[in-house]
């Protein structure tokens, strides 16, 4: 393959991320030391970041304009479970070899394309030569409105457990680009596999859930390791039933032919939906929350007082068993 090598530094900051930056005055067409941002006094700033490495979070010979733009949208996702509106995001390149001028081009198209489609632009960062693999940062940062962001501590016993859109389509796409689930029809692989390529940040429905919603995280790590961290920081226990988790027509699919991916549904994550908790009274404004965001949520559960004594995270089957799972989610290390 005829690969055309990277420019230098600042030739390549010029074409590639310099057009990516316009959008955003206070970065100074990536020409000064750093950005300067206006953030309006009565809003607040919100920061994440993250990294995702060749070979481990993304594989070689995958689209490098996906590979970008998932990689802003799981950022993104950050600040939608906060409540928080995108405002700038920085990069931080490590290329190694095996990055050409094809390969940062299609990741500046993936970038372009998302941050017009969300509402941001690339206020600066940095682009270093690494001898080991690729590695590639988003910090993303995004405004919230009022004092309180959502956040993880707030969920009380009686409040119920929501989550947005459907579950467990990350991990069966994951599944499904591994070729394991060579049963499912064409459209129904493809389904899947595109919502584990390109998650949906649940942005407008994370803003219209501040002041509502008493906690929330973005279900990254996996529905029940992910509820299992709003129960930890808010000193509570949940439990959820099975038949009311929302599952695509892909998944439903998947699930009756194969039972036993009921575990991956519920703890394999990668579907950056929302998942949060509401108090009873506030039921009516978490369901026009949902319809202002255009988002369909689905109560799959409640929060209760916690028990040493039992799980923090309890799961019932149909029949109104407890469900014991191998794994709750996904851990880096
Ligand atoms: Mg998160």
């Amino acid at each position: 393959m005829n690969k055309k090598p990277l420019p230098g530094e600042f030739e390549l900051i010029a074409r590639y991320l310099a057009p990516l930056a316009t959008a955003c005055p206070g970065a100074f067409g990536l020409a000064d030391d750093a950005a300067v941002l206006d953030v309006s006094p009565d809003r607040r700033l919100v920061v994440t970041v993250d990294a995702m490495a060749a070979g481990t979070h993304f594989l070689r010979d995958d689209p490098a304009d996906l590979v970008a733009r998932k990689l802003l949208r799981v950022n993104l996702s950050d600040l939608a479970a906060m409540g928080a509106a995108p405002l700038a995001y920085l990069t931080t390149l490590a290329l190694d070899g095996e990055a050409d001028a094809a390969w940062l081009e299609a990741f500046a198209a993936g970038l372009a394309a998302d941050q017009a489609q969300f509402g941001l632009a690339l206020a600066g960062g940095d682009t270093i030569r690494t001898d080991g693999p690729t590695v590639l940062t988003i910090t993303a940062l995004g405004t919230v409105a009022g004092p309180s962001p959502l956040r993880r501590n707030g969920a009380r016993p009686g409040d119920l457990v929501y989550v947005s859109g459907t579950i467990g389509d990350g991990a069966l796409g994951l599944a499904a680009l591994k070729g394991e689930l060579d049963q499912l029809d064409d459209g129904a692989r493809t389904q899947l596999a595109e919502r584990y390529r390109l998650p949906q940040p649940r942005l407008a429905l994370g803003q219209a859930l501040v002041g509502v919603a008493s906690a929330a995280i973005d279900v990254s790590d996996g529905l029940v390791a992910d509820l299992t961290h709003i129960c930890a920081a808010s000193d509570v226990a949940a439990e959820i039933e099975t038949a009311r988790v929302p599952l695509s027509t892909a998944a439903q699919q998947a699930l009756a032919g194969q039972p036993d991916l009921l575990e991956r549904v519920l703890s394999g994550g990668d579907d950056y939906e929302l998942l949060f908790t509401v108090p009873p009274d506030a039921e009516g404004e978490a369901t026009e929350a949902a319809a202002t965001a255009g988002v369909e949520i689905a109560a799959i559960g409640r929060v209760t007082a916690s028990d040493p004594e039992l799980d923090k995270v309890r799961v019932t089957g149909p029949d109104g068993d407890i469900i014991a799972l191998e794994s709750a989610g996904y851990e880096h290390f």
